[in-house]
């Protein structure tokens, strides 16, 4: 930890914060980093509180959890053990959507809360709503995050982001200035991917010299192979977060033999925060228990252990609009046993493909896309970036970039995976392709189906 950041954490890191109504982060950070070794149990106890806590409020407070829980003939006192939650019915996005105005807590201002959007990539953009504390709870979760990688707040980081939407245009200069010499991280476009943009990122990068990067793994990927093929220097870094997306294992290797640092996995979302982060040991994520309720279910039912399940995010520091067992259309696996770290935070581990990406069988069944990502990502030759695109139950268009320059091999292997899972007289054509343009989110999807349903 720098001399100068310490300083700059102790003065002007509360300065900023109070005139932002964040400066219970501070506070909300300090617990959070001894909470994190507290036994599995003690944070189960305080997580089941939180979860009483939110249960009561929702019921008393607003018009969607008090008609649901009426009509069930439910009470916050039904509620015993976590299992019982499974009496709520999931919440879907497009509940949110529809039925917005039943979500809003009587006890807070509608003005009084930040307002966001969902990312967009799985169908029904949401806009959700947060209170200030719960704003600042999850600030100090993204706090903790980044110091299993090392950084503490007011450590230089530049974010290498995609999306044109976290951008704000024409930031005043006093944002600028604060956001780089005090909080000292930049975000950088890096969605656009053309010369210009990149060759400013480069520059810039390297006068900031930032000793951890958070990206999107994408716009980082895209960045660091222009930067290698015109034999750009990159600062040196002491860690890589990414977040966003999944992280395949192909940029992650890119990443540390680029910047030669360790490269830290973290899942999160505009809707409900950060969820679960790699630590030191890089074995799973642990679960943010404090701030998240998860589960990973199939047709209702918890999986094993070890088995992938959706996850439902029960956001427990949202008491203005309530999101409980929220659809987060991603999957994940349940770990049982405890990290070597010492922290006694549960672990989770990632489920490649979005929930909302399904594929078709030629008999019409679904396939979740998830499995034909396992299938061509986790054995076989080194592949580059691919997009499946579904035309009809029989005719697929398979993109893939050339990094590295795939070969008749990889075309074989494709072939049959595919054909393998989706069925025998499949028309599959490849192209190979210099990159793979992303959704209008700055996201990246892996599968695309354009039948109509
Ligand atoms: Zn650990």
């Amino acid at each position: 930890m720098s001399f100068y950041s310490n300083i700059l954490r102790k003065t002007a890191l509360p300065f900023l914060l109070s005139r932002e109504k964040q400066l219970p982060t501070l506070e909300h950070f300090s617990f959070l980093q001894k909470s994190q070794f507290w036994s599995t149990d003690k944070l189960l106890d305080f997580q089941w509180a939180c979860l009483k806590k939110l249960l009561q409020e929702s019921y008393d407070n607003t018009i969607y959890y008090r008609t649901v829980m009426d009509e069930r003939g439910l009470t916050p006192d039904s509620f015993k053990s976590f299992d019982d939650i499974k009496k709520l019915p999931i919440l879907t996005r497009e509940i949110t959507f529809d039925k917005q105005a039943e979500f809003f807590s009587n006890k807070f201002l509608k003005s009084s809360l930040q307002e966001f959007t969902s990312g967009g990539t799985t169908g029904q953009r949401a806009t959700l709503f947060r209170n200030q504390q719960s704003f600042n709870i999850k600030l100090a979760m993204a706090w903790r995050h980044e110091t299993w990688m090392g950084r503490f707040p007011c450590e230089k980081m530049a974010l290498i982001w995609p999306a044109a939407m976290d951008f704000v245009d024409d930031e005043p200069f006093k944002t600028k200035f604060k956001n780089r010499y005090l909080h000292r991280q930049i975000m950088y476009n890096a969605g656009g991917l053309d010369a210009e943009s990149l060759n400013f990122i480069n520059k810039d990068l390297l006068k900031f010299n930032p000793s951890y990067i958070k990206c999107f793994p994408s716009a980082l990927f895209g960045y660091t192979e222009y930067c290698n093929e015109h034999n750009l220097i990159q600062p040196a870094c002491k860690a890589i977060l990414s977040t966003g997306e999944p992280l395949s294992v192909n940029q992650k290797k890119l990443f540390e033999q680029t910047y030669k640092c360790p490269v830290f996995d973290m899942y999160g979302s505009r809707e409900v925060g950060n969820t679960s982060s790699e630590c030191e040991e890089h074995d799973g994520m642990h679960i943010a228990m404090e701030t998240s309720y998860v589960e990973f279910v199939q047709d209702n039912k918890e999986v094993e252990y070890s088995t992938e399940g959706e996850m439902l995010i029960t956001d427990l520091t949202n008491f203005a609009f309530p999101l409980i067992r929220y659809a987060i259309n991603d999957y994940g696996i349940p770990m049982k046993e405890p990290c070597k770290c010492g922290r006694g935070l549960v672990r989770m581990d990632k489920a490649l493909g979005r929930l909302s990406d399904v594929l078709y069988k030629q008999d019409g069944t679904k396939v979740l896309s998830h499995i034909l990502g396992i299938a061509l990502t986790m054995e076989g030759p080194p592949i580059g970036q691919m997009q499946f695109i579904q035309k009809t139950y029989t005719d697929f268009v398979v993109k893939i970039t050339n990094k590295p320059e795939p070969t008749q091999e990889i075309f074989d292997f494709i072939n049959k995976e595919m054909k393998l899972l989706l069925g025998d007289s499949l028309n599959i054509v490849i192209e190979v392709v210099d990159k793979i343009p992303k959704e209008k989110s700055g996201k990246f999807r892996f599968v695309k189906c354009e039948i109509a349903k």
